[in-house]
């Protein structure tokens, strides 16, 4: 990959913070945009923004063709069957509370379960946490190693009748841990559950192929992967999303409508309540494309050499530690160094130019299994450098000395 091509791509990396160069270490939360994702937005909104869907106008039907190409290219990336199994959504988090919500009220009753695992990001604990006032069913929780490993043979030992659905999430959002989802979906298939993944953090870094993995729904998030804010993708099975009853009620998502009795569209649009995002999709997709065109192996490597070198800089700080160390991990590494509270280092960090996370990130359960309250979290995308590696390590023992 021709870093320093790429990183011309994205235009806010050459912007300064504090007076020093932005050396930004914070993907895990949202990725910056290249210029084509940024000229996308302007060219729709400047040639063909209009209403998608009921328009009998040139603008209308030119911007409803541009919005499902998107979702063609969308069932390309991840090579689902269908484009009737891709549907749009805000964002992971309504992704998930659409399944939480449709499978609970179709397929639960009372002390039913769904497994989670310990290291779920709050979005994939709370929707479910919601529907056990609602339909009464349980969370059981897939324990998690020192290391930051899920327990697999933990899995077959939880599972009985009541189980209804597995949700994992791919890659964990602070430890970095790829989950053996391959694993977990063959044993949950063998029961004939279905299992639904959370590719927030994984879908931007490793290639998916969700007809290869089998899975039965999978989500993520358009800004985690170089897309626009508040765009999403729910993928399911086209046997399941039949199934499942419409999430939200409103414009698009019906086939006919009276006080009696309406009906409801075919896929995906039973899922697609209202104005959708038509914008978004094709910022989407110029995101997708873009990265395929790098190749998603490409960028897979890259990152993982960073990971390895971040990983040995760090490792060369007295008193820093690593929570996270799977052997299977994507670009994240979330530190906490002895004696220097995660938001002070932020903060301090931030001072030299370098943006990375602190806190909790979402996952207050994982948190307390590691008995710790937060940590320090840098995340590396496909324009990171060694050299920012460097400024990143450097930063650290600046402000260790200074504690
Ligand atoms: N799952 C994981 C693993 C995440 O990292 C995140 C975002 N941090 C989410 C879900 C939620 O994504 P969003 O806020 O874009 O809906």
């Amino acid at each position: 990959m021709d870093l320093t091509q790429i990183r011309k791509d994205f235009p806010i990396l050459s912007r300064q913070v504090h007076g020093k160069p932005l050396v930004y270490l914070d993907n895990g939360a949202t990725t910056q945009k290249p210029k084509c994702v940024i000229d996308k937005i302007t060219e729709m909104y400047t040639t063909t923004n209009a209403n998608v869907h009921r328009g009998v106008h040139f603008l209308s039907q030119a911007a409803t063709d541009k919005h499902e190409a998107s979702r063609r290219v969308v069932q390309q990336f991840i090579n689902a069957t269908s484009a009737n199994e891709i549907v749009f959504t805000r964002g992971t988090t309504e992704a998930i509370n659409l399944i939480a919500s449709s499978f609970c009220r179709e397929f639960c009753k009372e002390a039913d379960e769904i497994i989670i695992s310990a290291m779920e990001h709050h979005s994939n604990i709370v929707p479910w946490q919601l529907q056990e006032s609602i339909s009464g069913v349980k969370l059981r929780v897939l324990p998690i190693t020192d290391e930051g490993e899920i327990e697999l043979g933990q899995l077959e030992t939880m599972i009985s009748s009541r189980t209804k659905l597995i949700s994992v999430t791919h890659v964990s959002n602070v430890l970095g841990t790829i989950n053996p989802i391959e694993k977990i979906i063959e044993i949950a298939h063998s029961y004939n559950i279905p299992v639904l993944i959370d590719a927030a953090q994984s879908v931007q870094h490793i290639s998916i192929d969700v007809q290869k993995l089998d899975c039965d729904f999978l989500v993520f998030s358009s800004h985690k992967a170089y897309g626009p804010t508040g765009m999403g993708v729910l993928f399911g099975k086209e046997k399941w999303l039949e199934k499942l009853p419409p999430y939200q009620g409103g414009g698009e998502m019906i086939a006919s409508v009276s006080f009696e009795k309406t009906t409801f569209a075919n896929l995906p649009f039973k899922f697609e309540a209202g104005t959708p995002d038509y914008i978004g999709s094709s910022a989407l997709a110029t995101a997708l494309k873009y990265i395929s065109n790098l190749g998603m192996d490409n960028i897979l490597k890259h990152e993982h050499e960073l990971l390895t070198y971040a990983t040995e800089r760090l490792s060369e700080i007295d008193n820093l530690k690593i929570y996270g160390t799977a052997k299977n991990k994507s670009s994240v590494i979330s530190f906490v160094v002895d004696g220097v509270h995660p938001y002070d280092m932020g903060v301090l960090l931030d001072m030299q130019g370098i943006a990375v996370r602190t806190g909790h990130h979402c996952a207050e359960p994982l948190m307390r299994r590691l008995g710790i309250e937060s940590t320090v979290r840098a995340s590396f995308a496909l324009y990171n450098t060694k050299d920012e590696v460097d400024v990143l390590a450097k930063g650290v023992k600046r402000v260790v000395k200074m504690f």
